[in-house]
């Protein structure tokens, strides 16, 4: 289909200001790569998101969600389609023991908001730079805690175009695992039960935690946080520590002599070089100690020489 067909379609759903085309992507990634998006769009009401997710279906055209981008490398050829950002959704709203956050509030201010109204239970996720929505689809967790310990529901637009509520047990909650992840649900928000608490306790675990995280992380350079999951039984940057692969660059993608599970981009890396690099580690540590790391960073778009049409089956 033609660009400006989903142009012209998309303006009568959405103010043109929100809509960019071709997109840079590097601009919305933690890992600052990634080849362009066709277009980004960035809606403010949920009727506009509905709107557009059914549009998508009905037209075939392939749409991505993007939160952060703190968990994705993005191929250096870019994303096809639309790309959906709902980074405007960002309120957190306490009332009593629980928290409603939008899916575009960072995490990180909705553990802020607990501290402030005295709430524990979202300690864990001081640090975790990603958006609700984020976290709820990765089960994201740190130090102990995850998001299934304290989520009870989430309001999502599901694969049809529908708005409903899914509880929290519906989502099979596993370690950065949620069901969302098959079933191409788009979280709008999620809610949170907390528990009353002590401000200063909850104010020192967070502490606690940040100090750890700024030792032992690499966080003066661009990440995608930890590249693989904890294998069962090992721990994965103590694997890759052990094959001495700590400072091994591909382009100007290195494995972080700081924290041997993240890989850094400390020159301007290419898709190609951190998904080579992956690829070099997941091998060597094979060889090394027969474990398969399993990547937790999610990959998507499309290779650079991959040719840059919209499939659709309608054209
Ligand atoms: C420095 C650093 C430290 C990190 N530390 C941790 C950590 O301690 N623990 C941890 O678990 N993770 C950690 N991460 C990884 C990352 O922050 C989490 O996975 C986070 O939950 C991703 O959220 P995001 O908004 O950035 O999602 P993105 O990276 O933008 O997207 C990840 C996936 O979620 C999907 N998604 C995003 N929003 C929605 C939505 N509204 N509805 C449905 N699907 C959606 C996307 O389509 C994509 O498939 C770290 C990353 C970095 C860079």
């Amino acid at each position: 289909m033609m660009k400006t067909t989903i142009y012209n379609q998309l303006v009568k759903i959405i103010n043109e200001n929100n809509i960019a085309i071709d997109e840079d992507i590097k601009n919305h990634t933690y890992t600052k790569l990634g080849g362009k998006a066709d277009f980004f769009v960035t809606p403010t009401t949920y009727e506009e998101v509905q709107n557009i997710v059914k549009y998508c279906l009905e037209e075939k055209v392939p749409f991505t969600l993007i939160g952060n981008g703190s968990n994705l490398i993005v191929r250096d050829g870019g994303i096809r389609g639309i790309v959906l950002s709902l980074k405007n959704f960002d309120k957190i709203t306490v009332s009593n023991t629980k928290i409603v956050a939008q899916s575009g509030a960072a995490i990180i201010d909705t553990s802020r908001k607990a501290l402030d109204a005295k709430l524990t239970g979202l300690e864990f996720a001081c640090g975790i730079p990603g958006t609700v929505g984020g976290a709820v689809y990765m089960n994201a967790g740190a130090y102990g805690g995850e998001v299934k310990d304290c989520l009870e529901s989430i309001l999502v637009i599901d694969k049809n175009g529908e708005m409903i509520r899914r509880k929290a047990e519906e989502l099979d909650l596993a370690y950065r695992y949620s069901n969302i992840q098959e079933n191409g649900d788009i979280v709008l928000e999620a809610t949170f039960q907390l528990q009353h608490g002590n401000y200063d306790e909850i104010k020192a675990i967070m502490d606690d935690l940040t100090f750890k995280r700024e030792s032992k992380q690499p966080l003066e350079y661009p990440s995608c946080g930890s590249v693989f999951k904890r294998p069962p039984g090992y721990f994965a940057g103590k694997l890759i520590q052990d094959s001495n692969l700590q400072g091994t660059r591909i382009g100007g993608a290195e494995v972080s002599k700081k924290h041997a599970g993240f890989i850094v981009n400390v020159d301007n890396a290419t898709a190609t070089d951190y998904i080579t690099l992956i690829k070099h580690v997941q091998k060597t540590v094979k060889e090394k100690f027969g474990v398969s790391l399993e990547r937790e960073v999610r990959i998507i778009g499309e290779e650079l020489n991959e040719k840059s049409v919209i499939n659709t089956n309608k054209e």
